[in-house]
C-alpha cells in the first residue's frame, strides 16, 4: 500500500486512514475485530474525537498492545483550558497511551492564534510530550484559510471528496504549498457516495491528502484494503463520478449536522436529504412509521433561520426540509415511483 508524508509533521502513513467516527454505532467485540483486520492489513493512521462516545475506548482496547506500530490522532472541541486538558486526559487514558501523535482543535469557534491560552495549552501538551503534532478541522472554509495562513498548524482537517468543487481543490493546493497536512474527513459525501473506488481512485491523485475512511463494517473496510496506489481514474470512473455529480446537484445537505440543534427538534441532517437517501439507498427503512414521524417534525420550521447561519453550505435549509417533505409524501403515497 501507498504512503504519504503528513505535512510538516513528517509522519510517514499508510496512505488509507481510519476514521474512527463509525465504529461508535458498532458493539466493543465487532469494533476490536474491525479495527484489528485494519491493523493487520497495514493501516496505521487512526482518527478519533474526544466527542465520538466509545470510539477511543475501542481503539484503546483493539490497538494499545501495539501502539508503538501506529498513528493516534484524536481531537478536542473544548474551548476552555480547563476543558481542553481534561479532553486530553481522558483521551490518553481511554486510548491507553501516554501520547498521541496530533491533537486537533475540532471545529471550534475560532482559530487560536499563538498569544490564545487554548492554542498555548496545546504547546504545553507538547512540551510535556503529551502529543506529538498539533492540527485544526473545520468545515468552514474560510476559517481554513486562516489555519492554514497562521503557520500554526501541522495538519488541516477539512471535507472533501469527488464532490468537492474549485474552493476544495485550492485549499488542498494551498496546503501542499503551506506544507500542511491535508486531511479529508466524509472522503464519501457524508454517507451519499456508494462508489468506494472512485472514491479512492479520486484522492489518490493528491499526494497531500490523507483521506479517513469512516469504517463501520467488515465489508466497507475490505473495499478500501482491496484498493492500492494502481487503483486510479479510468475514464470508466470519471464518467461514474461526472454522473454522480449531476444527479445530486450543486445544493445538497452533506449531513455534517452544523446547524444542529434546531429549537424546534428537527433532524435536518436527515431530512434534508431525505430525497437523496430513498433513492440511492432503496433498501434502507427510509418508510417506516419511525421516519415518516421524524418527516412530519419538518412542519414545526418556524423559518427562524438560526440553522442556516450554521451551515458551511449556506443551503436554504427551510426550502430545503419543504421539498424534502412533499418529495417524501409524493414517494409514501405512489405519486412519485423511485424503483
Ligand atoms: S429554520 Fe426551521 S429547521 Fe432551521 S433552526 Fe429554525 S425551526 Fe429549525
Ligand atoms: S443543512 Fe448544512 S449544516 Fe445542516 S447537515 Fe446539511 S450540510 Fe450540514
Amino acid at each position: 500500500m501507498d504512503r504519504m508524508k503528513l505535512g510538516k509533521t513528517n509522519l510517514e502513513v499508510n496512505k488509507n486512514g481510519f476514521g474512527a467516527l463509525p465504529i461508535q454505532r458498532r458493539n466493543m467485540e465487532d469494533s476490536i475485530e474491525i479495527l484489528r483486520t485494519a491493523y493487520d492489513a497495514g493501516i496505521d493512521f487512526y482518527d478519533t474525537a474526544h466527542f465520538y462516545t466509545d470510539s477511543e475506548e475501542k481503539i484503546g482496547n483493539a490497538l494499545g498492545d501495539v501502539r508503538e506500530d501506529i498513528y493516534l490522532a484524536s481531537k478536542s472541541g473544548a474551548e476552555t483550558v480547563e476543558e481542553f486538558w481534561s479532553d486530553l486526559e481522558t483521551s490518553l487514558k481511554s486510548m491507553k497511551t501516554d501520547y498521541l501523535d496530533l491533537y486537533q482543535f475540532h471545529n471550534i469557534s475560532f482559530c487560536p492564534k499563538e498569544d490564545d491560552e487554548l492554542y498555548q495549552a496545546m504547546l504545553e501538551a507538547k512540551d510535556k510530550g503529551m502529543i506529538n503534532h498539533i492540527g485544526i478541522t473545520t468545515h468552514k472554509i474560510t476559517f481554513a484559510h486562516e489555519a492554514i495562513e497562521s503557520g500554526l498548524y501541522e495538519t488541516l482537517q477539512y471535507p472533501f471528496s469527488y464532490l468537492s468543487g474549485e474552493e476544495e481543490l485550492e485549499l488542498v493546493k494551498k496546503c501542499e504549498e503551506h506544507d500542511v497536512g491535508f486531511i479529508a474527513m466524509k472522503a464519501m459525501g457524508g454517507g451519499l457516495i456508494k462508489n468506494s473506488k472512485a472514491s479512492f481512485a479520486y484522492i489518490n491523485q493528491f499526494d497531500n491528502v490523507l483521506p479517513i475512511w469512516g469504517i463501520q463494517k467488515m465489508e466497507e473496510l475490505n473495499e478500501f484494503l482491496s484498493y492500492d496506489e494502481n487503483t486510479i481514474l479510468t475514464d470508466e470512473l470519471k464518467a461514474d463520478i461526472e454522473k454522480d455529480k449531476e444527479d445530486l446537484g450543486e445544493n445538497f445537505c452533506r449531513g455534517c449536522g452544523y446547524c444542529m440543534p434546531c429549537p424546534e427538534g428537527i433532524n435536518i441532517s436527515l431530512c434534508a436529504r431525505m430525497s437523496l437517501w430513498i433513492r440511492r439507498f432503496p433498501t434502507e427503512p427510509n418508510m417506516d412509521e419511525k421516519t415518516q414521524k421524524t418527516m412530519e417534525e419538518t412542519l414545526n420550521c418556524i423559518e427562524c433561520y438560526a440553522c442556516v447561519d450554521n451551515c458551511p453550505y449556506e443551503l436554504d435549509i427551510p426550502e430545503l426540509l419543504k421539498e424534502n417533505y412533499e418529495d417524501y409524501q409524493n414517494v409514501l403515497s405512489g405519486k412519485t415511483k423511485i424503483r
